[in-house]
């Protein structure tokens, strides 16, 4: 959830990648929700350009994903961010479209 304050009279909206860069540009330390964002924004970056092709999932979710009637779509959406599933999406969809060329 994305809250702003003013930090040094420049407006920050926390839990973005914009916050995390208004952090960088104030030379404040960047809150945990500015960082996870970043780090949302980055990896969404590198899946989209392709210089990641993994998902990079916590061992806890790789376990609940193989539950017998896990909802997987919904654990996935929830361990994975909505940036980061539509980069993947996206991802998919362009190497889809490479191979049927
Ligand atoms: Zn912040």
């Amino acid at each position: 959830m994305a809250d702003t304050q003013s930090d040094q009279n420049i407006q920050v909206v926390h839990g973005t990648n914009g916050g995390y860069r208004q952090h960088l540009k104030s030379r404040t330390r960047a809150c945990l929700a500015c960082s996870d964002a970043n780090a949302r924004y980055q990896r969404a970056r590198k899946i989209l350009t392709g210089k990641v092709t993994t998902a990079n999932l916590p061992i806890t979710t790789v376990a609940a994903l193989l539950e017998p009637g896990v909802d997987v779509p919904a654990l996935l959406a929830e361990a994975l961010t909505g940036e980061v599933l539509d980069a993947i999406e996206i991802r998919v969809a362009q190497l889809k479209g490479q191979a049927d060329a």
